[in-house]
């Protein structure tokens, strides 16, 4: 399953952990390595050597490794935090978990070791932030924070319907992940809704496992590549259904079907399927950063060298600026990296301390 920085808490896979608490924003908390990390200023008012913002897996492993390299970072983790992960249930492609875990637990997990090593999340949504000059400030809640360097990692978020229905059965069948989802789903019928090359490409993908994959697409013109169209066309699993438009995901307990409009006569018409993906494209969450740092052609950050911006100490990790990959283990390897790269930036402004070898 993926990562996603916005959605709301799942109704679904046991959290074991409190991952909701308000920690107040101005308080100087204390670390693993000792004494209190963050000068606070008062009048609402953090200073801090490092802010991560977000916490899926790119911002708590960043701020696992800067704790680790006593960076003392505050994490601004959302109203909503955990990202993507938060909305799966089960996760079977993350290393290390051989009968997978469920998405929550996994990114409460690596709140708790984020925490352990001396990290302060505060569950708040950034409402701007400053990077003319040093230190950076971002505005959360009422307080300011000032810090030297600040690793972005907001992630990017699945488009969805919109439908009540397909809010009610998230991670019951219908999923935004083919990658993360498809497995699920052998020898099942399935739809696929949309009409770009993720709907395309998930469809084809997730033939292995189905028995028919229906696209769903509300016009009879695709913006998908002519290629890929092809290939589906041909596919003896796919069936293409243009001109419809999903009105209802039905079923109480978990999908049973979906209920169709035929946008040009008005029919409706029901289709049993046991799984809908929905893959109408991402929206990367770049709202506050826009008028500081690139954004590219799809509207995702640009990153320069591995990490690095266009803002010197500004850096950028996870699917806020990887619309490739899109996976919460290569989000998590690049917030490693930024952490990686925050900390020798600083070690070269004099601010951070090197750190020793074993500090990673
Ligand atoms: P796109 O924006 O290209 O396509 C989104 C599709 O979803 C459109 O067909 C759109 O319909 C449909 N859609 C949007 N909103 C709704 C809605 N509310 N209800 C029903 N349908 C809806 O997004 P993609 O994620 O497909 O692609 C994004 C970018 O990533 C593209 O540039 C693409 O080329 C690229 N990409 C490349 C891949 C590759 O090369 N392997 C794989 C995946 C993506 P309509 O057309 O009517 O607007």
């Amino acid at each position: 399953m993926r990562d996603d920085k916005n959605g709301a808490a799942p109704a679904f896979g046991g959290l074991a952990i409190d991952f909701s608490g308000d920690t107040g924003a101005t308080t100087a908390v204390a670390t693993a390595t000792g004494g209190p990390s963050t000068a606070t200023t008062g009048a609402g008012r953090v200073e801090t050597k490092l802010v991560v913002v977000g916490s899926g897996p790119a911002g708590l492993t960043a701020a696992i490794y800067a704790a680790r390299s006593n960076l003392e970072p505050i994490v601004l983790a959302g109203s909503a935090p955990g990202g993507q992960l938060m909305l799966t249930s089960d996760v079977e492609n993350f290393p290390g978990f051989a009968d997978g875990i469920q998405g929550p637990d996994l990114m409460a997990a690596m709140r708790v070791q984020a925490e352990r090593f001396g990290s302060q999340l505060i569950d708040v949504d950034i409402e701007r932030v400053d990077f003319s000059s040093r230190p950076f400030r971002i505005w959360a809640r009422g307080t300011e924070y000032r810090a030297q360097s600040v690793i972005v990692a907001t992630g990017a978020s699945a488009l969805w319907l919109g439908l009540d229905s397909e809010t009610r059965l998230r991670g019951r069948g219908v999923s935004a992940c083919a990658t993360c989802d498809g497995f699920f789903f052998r020898d099942r019928e399935i739809a696929v809704v949309g009409g770009g090359d993720t709907a395309f490409e998930e469809a084809t993908y997730l033939t292995r496992f189905a028995t028919k994959v229906h696209l769903l697409h509300r016009r009879d013109t695709f913006r998908a590549s002519k290629i890929m169209v092809d290939r589906a066309i041909k596919h003896p699993k796919i069936e293409i259904h243009p001109n419809l438009a999903v009105e209802e995901i039905l079923g109480d307990a978990k999908v049973e079907g979906v209920r169709l409009r035929d946008v040009k006569t008005g029919a409706e018409s029901r289709l049993p399927v046991d799984g809908v993906f929905i893959a109408i494209g991402y929206e990367p969450n770049t709202a506050a950063f826009r008028d500081w740092l690139e954004v590219d052609e799809k509207g995702y950050l640009v990153v320069h060298d591995e990490t690095g911006s266009k803002v010197d100490g500004v850096f950028i990790a996870g699917d806020v600026h990887d619309h490739r990959y899109r996976q919460a283990v290569t989000a998590a390897a690049d917030g490693c990296k930024a952490a990686i790269d925050a900390e020798r930036w600083l070690e070269s402004q004099g601010i951070a301390e090197a750190a020793t070898a074993t500090a990673w």
